[in-house]
């Protein structure tokens, strides 16, 4: 009798431990509002550097969560940000250069279609055009990352109702000689290609800066993207059912690819006053979960001795290309604990979405 009671008690506590538990059964918190901020090519080196080079404490730090997330696609061991943010987009892996599309090039559903039929708004921000490969996997759906008329035209009828980065070129300079910005104004939008300006009265909010990219950060880009990030969240906090947000620090990236350090810990330091800014925003909202990670390391960065000093760092490249390392995510807010581990970087997609709100 005594033998079977203890035996039944060791068989619950080692079914107890086994058992796979979900978000619903831990009660973990589901947030109202969610950003998801993307450092592209963004390492753990890239990261560090914001400690060494940065002239105020890393906004990184203040993450009380952290996770490592493996960047493959399913074409390629190393990725590129295409296939990355389809990932988070959408997730699924699929082939390089894809845009919200599977390997057998079919559409598939992206988190700005899945959350704006539960109400929610959203947003997209990015120091690249608004048609490159990152923000484009959160509106479009297109074979290759290298069509981006095609990117552009999807941008007007999609459900994003605030955008800022550059691209206009693609918009209002085009091969097929439609001017899309006509096509914004039927679709309710108001485009500012001149200056990040609040459009109080406007339906919906797009800013379109520059022809191609935004200038870097070091030729006079000035706050940007924390301004851009600031007057979106200011807009769209304002919607009932909350909303979703995708901030890119593109450049971070082009600095690796050029093995420019002094362009890349710019970039970088530009996005971590950025995530300072968010982090500020959520802690005083209380009911927003933000997610930062990267699509991919970029340039094989390293924080070298400089010889045997080692009082002194060399930022080193060891390629022009992306690399295989994992790169951190860093959450801070409801939901945040489910992001802690190691992980696909699809699973950042499928963790959002268990804790979208009913
Ligand atoms: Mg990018
Ligand atoms: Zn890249």
């Amino acid at each position: 009798m005594k033998k079977t009671v203890l035996l039944t008690v060791a068989v619950l506590a080692l079914l107890s431990c086994n058992k796979i538990v979900t978000p619903e059964e831990t009660e973990v918190k589901k947030p109202k509002n969610i950003i998801l901020m993307i450092g592209d090519g963004t390492g753990l080196s890239q990261i560090s550097a914001a400690q060494y080079f940065g002239k105020t404490p890393s906004n990184y730090t203040r993450f009380p969560i952290t996770g490592l997330i493996n960047t493959s696609s399913e074409s390629d061991l190393i990725t590129d940000s295409a296939a990355g943010a389809t990932a988070f987009a959408s997730g699924i892996r699929t082939y390089n250069g894809a845009i919200g599309v599977d390997v057998d090039t079919t559409k598939v559903q992206n988190m700005v279609e899945l959350v704006s039929q539960k109400g929610m708004q959203t947003g997209l921000i990015a120091t690249s055009s608004i048609t490159h490969a990152t923000p484009a996997c959160f509106f479009a759906h297109s074979k290759s990352r290298d069509f981006h008329e095609e990117i552009a035209a999807q941008l007007p009828t999609s459900e994003i109702n605030f955008f800022a980065g550059a691209g206009l070129q693609y918009f209002n300079k085009r091969e097929d000689g439609k001017n899309l910005l006509d096509d914004f104004s039927e679709n309710g939008f108001s485009i500012d290609t001149l200056k990040l300006e609040a459009m109080p009265n406007a339906k919906k909010a797009g800013y379109l800066l520059a022809d191609k990219s935004m200038p870097k950060a070091m030729e006079g880009r000035g706050n940007f993207l924390k301004d851009a990030s600031l007057l979106a969240v200011q807009r769209l906090s304002q919607n009932e059912k909350g909303f979703f947000m995708m901030v890119e620090g593109s450049q971070i990236d082009w600095g690796g690819h050029d093995n420019d350090a002094p362009y890349l810990i710019s970039e970088l330091l530009d996005f971590d006053s950025t995530i300072g800014a968010i982090l500020d925003f959520a802690e005083k909202n209380g009911e927003t979960l933000v997610v930062v990670t990267a699509d991919h390391e970029t340039g094989g960065f390293t924080l070298a001795s400089d010889g045997d000093d080692y009082n002194s760092i060399q930022p080193t490249f060891s390629t022009h290309g992306h690399s295989a390392t994992m790169v951190p995510v860093f959450a801070y807010g409801p939901g945040a604990e489910i992001f802690s581990g190691i992980y696909k970087n699809s699973e950042i997609f499928h963790k959002i979405k268990t804790l979208l709100q009913e």
